[in-house]
């Protein structure tokens, strides 16, 4: 069990986007985030889910996912005596911690109809979530809308050109990974996920590939080739897994049923059980985290010149608009030198953790 590395980082990260989101421009900063993409209903949400280990999501066979959901995993520390609690927090509700998740998925829901109406409508507004909890990876991931074809509802008749546009916005990023979910049941050689990953991503440096349902793939087929990047190769590889079907959805069956029942699918497998080191949620989050790591530390010095590059051009701002302290550039210029140095704290730790890992 592999401890989370990037641990005392990402909190850092997070304190940024949050600072960020306030000023109204959460994607013009080029943090490390993990987004999924992939048609509607090929189990992106699922995944997100299986990766936070708890159940708190809308999930389903219908479009579910409506506007982006910013979703930061804060880890934190045991209790001694074992009475964890595990808690979230919305940016829109300030100040209350839900700890029942079933209401987090009421006020996902709530919150997706505010904006984007009860039939079926999609907006690209945000809604930003905290999980803190002793059990997750710290890292922040985004769940999107899936790509469909045929407008339903109170969709517009380029829905899908769209859903593009907005998954594009977050993907497009250099310094987003992308979780392409792709179901083993469809044509794995025409996914909607790789496509869209490969347009934004075309030299495959950010993308893994996530192979769901394996579970229900047609008798006598497996996605063995596609696991080995044999079809479609990505230079991150490939992951299988299985998640909660709609029966396991509506008989309220627990995401650590699910678990044990996915390790129980992949072993007796005869040919996942050969390839035991693609399959799985487990072996999912592991990945995740190690390229998170690495892909930070080549992120960073970016990050850093763009923050000074903006700290100078507000200062410059500021001293044109002479003593007047409470203008917005005012504003500005602090909540950047704020910014500027949570970034040099931040690099201190990476560099610190590197020189950990580099001698261990
Ligand atoms: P999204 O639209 O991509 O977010 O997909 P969801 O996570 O909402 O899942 C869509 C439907 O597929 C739900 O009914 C899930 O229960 C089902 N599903 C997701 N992953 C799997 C899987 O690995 N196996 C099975 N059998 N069903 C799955
Ligand atoms: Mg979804």
């Amino acid at each position: 069990n592999a401890a989370p590395v990037g641990h005392n980082v990402i909190p850092i990260v997070n304190k940024l986007q949050d600072i960020f989101a306030r000023l109204g421009s959460a994607s013009t900063i080029e943090l490390p985030q993990v987004a999924v993409v992939g048609s509607q209903s090929s189990g992106k949400s699922s995944v997100l889910e299986a990766l936070v280990g708890r159940d708190f999501l809308p999930r389903g066979s219908d479009i579910c996912t409506r506007r982006p959901l910013v979703l930061q995993l804060i880890q934190i520390k045991r209790k001694p005596d074992g009475t964890d609690e595990e808690y979230g927090e919305f940016l829109h509700v300030p100040g209350k911690r839900f700890y029942d998740f079933n209401e987090i998925r009421r006020e996902i829901q709530a919150e997706t109809d505010r904006e984007a109406g009860g039939n079926k409508g999609v907006s690209d507004k945000q809604i930003r979530l905290k999980i803190f909890s002793p059990n997750v990876l710290d890292i922040t991931l985004v769940d999107l809308p899936g790509i469909t074809k045929v407008p339903v509802g109170d969709q517009p008749s380029d829905i899908e050109a769209l859903i593009r546009t907005m998954i594009m916005s977050y993907i497009k990023l250099p310094s987003c990974l992308i979780l392409a979910v792709t179901p083993a049941n469809s044509d794995l050689a025409n996914s909607d996920a790789l496509q869209i990953a490969g347009n934004a991503d075309p030299d495959g440096y950010r993308t893994i590939g996530v192979i769901t349902k394996l579970d229900i793939m047609d008798r006598g087929t497996d996605a063995c080739h596609f696991l080995l990047g044999k079809v479609i190769p990505l230079r991150l590889g490939y992951v299988g897994v299985v998640n909660r079907s709609q029966e396991d959805i509506l008989l309220n069956r627990t995401i650590k049923d699910a678990l044990v029942a996915e390790e129980k699918f992949f072993r007796s497998h005869p040919v996942y059980n050969e390839l035991a080191d693609r399959c799985g949620v487990p072996q999912l989050a592991k990945k995740l985290n190690q390229i998170l790591i690495k892909h930070i530390k080549t992120v960073l010095p970016g990050l850093k010149s763009h923050i000074s590059a903006t700290l100078i051009s507000v200062a410059k701002e500021h001293a044109s608009y002479g003593e007047i302290t409470e203008s917005k550039a005012g504003m500005g210029a602090l909540l950047l030198n704020l910014l500027s140095k949570y970034s040099e704290a931040f690099s201190l730790t990476i560099e610190g953790k590197y020189e950990e890992m580099s001698t261990s």
